[in-house]
């Protein structure tokens, strides 16, 4: 049986990024990487709208965010944190591994923070070193304000704007330079097609003044020694090589798009599964929707697990549950990185049959039919959705 995955990370990985990875190993010292590396430090530099060189970690996500918290803050610093779900906690979990004082901004899960809040906390408290949060908090299926938050934190000279775009990169624009983001968290597995084992820290010039300051321990995640490799076209220590290879060609692949090409790719298919859902008489979760992932309410009476095992039993597909107190209450598809037009009906239809398998009857084709309208642009997104 053939299987799909719909769970926001991993994502799909397209053929050609497969067969790229499929090469013979390279010797990361010898002189065929070097092209290689170059290439791909051109692409990340472009993929996340920065000039400075994006470090390449061979972990999770997680790993670049643990490196962002301990290579520009020190122990007993203070930082905000937007804890609006399971990766806000994240945040919050990395700074207390470190002796860095996490102060929350609780922000109910499904909905986004308000940017006054940040405001106020750092006027209140200008002695913060660094705002933590989430570009697209993947939880809850909720898009915080990076802009307006990043236009607040740049006014502190003693405060960094840190953000962790893992759901964001190559999802939905999010210009480092011009709005003046210190860090950007990204990994692989997400929008940039590939599996997981790459993590992206790209880092501005503000940020790299806190680096020399910070005395948090840290080995492998060392920014400056990474850095210091990078500019010579190497890495410190062995590269996932393979990966390397693969996000050659993803990133070839996304340039051929071209940025805009991909947000606006994002945003149709995002609008459609919203409409669909909304037409299959769902409800959203999120008041404030990511194009990278949906959150749908699991209708009355009906058990969201079982949404999410019925998936899998009966098509071998994957999408993502809720978590913690969210656990059967909520379902969530994903729709960034390598998905089209027709993988969205597809996973519309499959819905609408296992909801009907549970007892929600849907009229088949309703959801499917909404969502072509927004495909075929006969219908714009509604207004509240568009960003
Ligand atoms: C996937 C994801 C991460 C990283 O998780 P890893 O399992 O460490 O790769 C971090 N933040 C967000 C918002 C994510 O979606």
């Amino acid at each position: 049986m053939k299987k799909y995955l719909f769970a926001p990370g991993p994502t799909p990985i397209p053929p050609e990024v497969i067969q790229s990875m499929s090469d013979a190993v390279v010797h990361h010292r010898a002189p065929d990487f070097l092209p290689i590396l170059e290439e791909v430090r051109e692409g990340l530099k472009w993929i996340f709208q920065c000039n400075n060189e994006v470090l390449i970690f061979a972990s999770s996500g997680t790993g670049a965010m643990e490196g962002a918290v301990t290579n520009t803050l020190s122990r007993g610093d203070r930082a905000l944190v937007v804890r609006g779900g399971k990766f806000g906690e994240r945040w919050t979990g990395i700074c207390q591994a470190y002796g860095v004082e996490a102060k929350n901004i609780d922000v109910p899960w499904g909905e986004a923070v308000d940017p006054s809040e940040i405001k106020k906390a750092l006027q209140a408290d200008p002695g913060i070193k660094a705002v933590l949060f989430q570009a697209s908090e993947t939880s809850t299926g909720v898009a915080h304000p990076v802009k307006e938050i990043a236009g607040i934190v740049r006014n502190y000279e003693n405060t960094l704007c840190i953000l962790d775009a893992i759901t964001g990169i190559g999802v939905f624009d999010i210009p480092m330079d011009k709005w003046g983001i210190d860090i950007v968290v990204g990994g692989s597995q997400k929008a940039l097609m590939l599996p997981a084992g790459l993590a992206f820290a790209a880092v501005s010039d503000k940020a790299w003044k806190f680096v020399s300051k910070s005395n948090l321990p840290k080995y492998y995640f060392n920014f400056n020694k990474e850095l210091k490799n990078l500019q010579k076209n190497q890495t410190a220590y062995t590269p996932a090589v393979t990966l390397i290879l693969g996000l050659r060609q993803s990133l070839r692949m996304l340039r051929a798009e071209g940025l805009e090409g991909i947000f606006a790719r994002h945003e149709t298919l995002a609008s459609a599964t919203r409409a669909a859902v909304k037409a299959m008489g769902l409800e959203l979760f999120a008041k404030s929707p990511s194009n990278a992932v949906t959150a749908v309410n699991a209708p009355q009476g009906v058990d969201g697990q079982k949404i999410v095992k019925g998936l899998r039993d009966k098509f071998k597909i994957t999408i993502a549950g809720g978590q913690d107190k969210l656990k059967g209450k909520i379902f969530r598809i994903a729709h960034l990185g390598f998905y089209d037009r027709f993988d969205i009906i597809m996973i519309l239809s499959a819905i609408e049959s296992v909801l009907k398998d549970l007892g929600f009857n849907v009229p088949p084709g309703k959801g499917a039919d909404a969502a072509q309208k927004i495909l075929d642009g006969v219908q714009k997104p509604a207004v509240c959705e568009i960003k």
